[in-house]
Formats: structure tokens, sequence, C-alpha cells
């Protein structure tokens, strides 16, 4: 039976600020989602931080426009509730007055794939918040890339085989199609900077979907800044994909993201347990993992993939190294470099001041001894 899971999620609006939505919001999500009669076979709401994530099995296929418009409507509804109660950013990601076809491109973040469904469908939701959608580049890349995080890479023949991982670049909306493993050193390129080069979505040699992210970039969409784009992830697990442990292992060592407060920092991304808020403490970048079994399309679950004990350390590394970055404060890579930096504006303003009060230095050299036909050295 061919089953599409789709994972659509905004931001709606927080308590006191960009912390979690409240009860009455994901009430109203979901009484949007549950009047939708047989349009769907399941579906999950929860949140992550800010961001409230729906799950949602049906046989209508990727980008379709009922389901995407279900979607927009019940974060319309949440964000009318965001309103009334004066949550703060009611409405934040919903870019756009009225619904035209499809969400992506008009705030909303979506992953979605179609595929035969095994008869024990495992699949794993990681949803982000505080952070941009290349913060998935290092955990992807130990997923399918690194045998020294996933020894699946060596033992199990379709991953062994290597992976097609389609790799996006947020800044010109344009999309590559690698290989692995003859594209590994071009993979590797494109993930370095994941502010502007984010996996959009893998599948095996032989087209089998595996994994499907968000890309959207919310700040290209709206011309200026109104939140980092929370990203979300759909990964299927098990026989020819990862093993549920060797994809949510892959978060085990929290590495440096951008985004939080004011998504204008670097810090490390900390797993955390299903329908967490965002910590006041500086808004450290968070990730859920929502572990679902499937059937028919109807879902058990999800298991809270970061609620066992052992990521209770993996949270304290977090933390201390948010706490040591914190350390140096503005001073950069705590902060973003210049055009990474949300909530511009202001620091334009500064430099303008800076720019006026700029002389010429006297008896400096002129510029233009530029060195030519420069080379590499080896
Ligand atoms: P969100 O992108 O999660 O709304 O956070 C924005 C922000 O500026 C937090 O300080
Ligand atoms: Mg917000
Ligand atoms: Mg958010």
């Amino acid at each position: 039976m061919k089953i599409t899971v789709s994972v659509i999620k905004a931001d709606v609006g927080g308590i006191g600020g960009h912390t979690r939505p409240s009860d009455g919001l994901i009430e109203a999500v979901r009484k949007v989602i549950k009047s939708s009669g047989d349009l769907l076979i399941d579906h999950y709401i929860g949140y992550c931080g800010d961001d409230v994530h729906i799950v949602m099995s049906h046989t209508h296929g990727v980008d379709n426009q009922k389901i995407h418009k279900l979607a927009w409507d019940a974060f319309m509804a949440g964000t009318q509730v965001a309103k009334e109660e004066g949550l703060y950013g009611a409405g934040q990601d919903l870019l756009k007055d009225s619904f035209s076809g499809n969400v992506k491109g008009m705030g909303p973040g979506v992953a979605e794939m179609e595929f035969e469904e095994r008869p024990n469908e495992a699949f794993t939701v990681f949803a982000a918040d505080k952070t941009e959608p290349g913060a998935f580049n290092y955990p992807i890349y130990r997923m399918f890339v690194d045998a020294l995080s996933n020894t699946g890479l060596i033992v199990n023949k379709s991953l062994a085989a290597g992976v097609k991982m389609n790799i996006m670049d947020v800044e010109e909306g344009k999309i590559a199609e690698l290989e692995l493993w003859q594209d590994k050193p071009t993979i590797e390129a494109a993930l370095m900077y994941p502010g502007r080069y984010v996996v959009d979505s893998v599948t095996t040699k032989d087209g089998e979907p595996i994994l499907a992210a968000s890309t959207d970039r919310l700040h290209n969409i709206a011309g200026t800044y109104v939140g980092k784009d929370d990203p979300i992830c759909l990964v299927r697990t098990q026989k020819m994909f990862p093993a549920t442990e060797e994809a949510g292992s892959v978060f085990n060592n929290p590495h440096f993201v951008a985004g939080n407060t004011r998504g204008s920092h670097n810090m490390p991304l900390m797993p955390v347990k299903l329908n967490s808020a965002a910590t006041i403490n500086f808004c450290i970048p968070i990730v859920e993992a929502l572990v679902f079994s499937m059937h028919n399309g109807k879902f058990t679950g999800p298991f809270d993939g970061f609620s066992t004990p052992d990521w209770d350390l993996i949270r304290e590394i977090a933390t201390k190294k948010a706490m040591s970055i914190r350390s140096q404060g503005f001073i950069h890579p705590a902060t973003l470099v210049p055009s990474e930096l949300e909530y511009a504006e202001g620091y334009r303003a500064r430099m303008e001041v800076l720019e006026s009060k700029m002389k010429p230095m006297e008896g400096n050299a002129s510029s233009g001894g530029k060195k030519e036909n420069y080379e590499d050295p080896d």
C-alpha cells in the first residue's frame, strides 16, 4: 500500500516570547485537523520549542493541495488563538494572507515522502527549534557518509552501496543530485557551509526514499528576518535504511549550529524530550526525536527518542558547550558573520556610525598590490 507521510510545521506564537505554544493554541490546531473527515489516515500533533508540528499519514501523495491547505487552516486557527491570548509572534511563520495551493514558500516547513509501506514501517521525525535547516548537515553526514559514526555503512548492503543525496542551495533556490561514493568530496564541500547548502532528501541508489527535510529559508521568502527556519526532517529506518539507533545516535555530539537568541549566534544543538519548551537560557538550539511505527498508515507512537537516561549526559555536554561559547559574549564566532546576522538593521546602524568616523590612514601604501597567478601551495 502506497502511503504518504507529511510533516508540516510552523511557529504561530509562544508564551511570553519564543518559548512554546499555549495549550489553547495546540487545541485549536488539533480541532481543525480532527475535523478533516477521511482525508487523513492518522495524525499526531506536538511541538518543539515554539514550533508546532503536524505529522500526517494519507494516500494523496506529496505536495497535495488538500493536505497542505488543511495544515495551513490549522495554523491559521492556532494564530487566531495566539492573537486572542496575546502570545508573542502570533502568526510568525504565516507569511502570506491566503493559501495558494502549496504551503511551500508560504512560511511553514514541509518534509514529506510517499512510499510503499513495509510490513513493519519504522520512521523517526527530528524536529528542531532555534536553528536553521543546515543544522542537520552534520548529523545527516554522520548517518550516511561516516562509517565511524554508523557501522551500518559497512555491514548493511544497501547503505554500503551508497545513497543519492539531493543538496539544495538555499540562496539560489537550486538543487543538485549527488551520489555516494563518487561525489563524497563534493558532498563534503557543500555540507561544510550549512547556511548555504542543506540536505533536501536522501534516497537509495534505485530511488527508494529514506529522508526528507524542510529546506525553506524564511528570510528569503519574507525579504527580512522573521525568525529562524526551524527545521524538521523525516527518516525511514531499519532494514535497508539506517537502524533507528544509528539515526538517533548521530545527535550525540552536540555540534555548533546557527540560530538561538535573535537567530544571531552559534550554539550547540541539544537533544531534548518531546514537547520541550525552548530554554530561556539564551535559547540553546534543541532537537526532538519522534520515533514511530506505522501499519496501513496507522501510527503507533511516537516513542520519545531522546528520553532515555543516556541523553541526560548529552544534554549536560550541550549545556557546558553552550556556556563555554557564551563566555565570549558577542565576539565572533559566538555571534554569526554579518551576512547571517538577523536583526541586521540595528547592526547596520552601528556600522554606519563607525563608517562615518573612518578616515584614511596617512602614509599607508595604496591598494593594488595583489599578487597575480597565485597558486595553492601543495
Ligand atoms: P524562533 O525562530 O524560534 O521564533 O526564535 C526567534 C528568536 O529570535 C529567538 O530569540
Ligand atoms: Mg518564534
Ligand atoms: Mg521556533
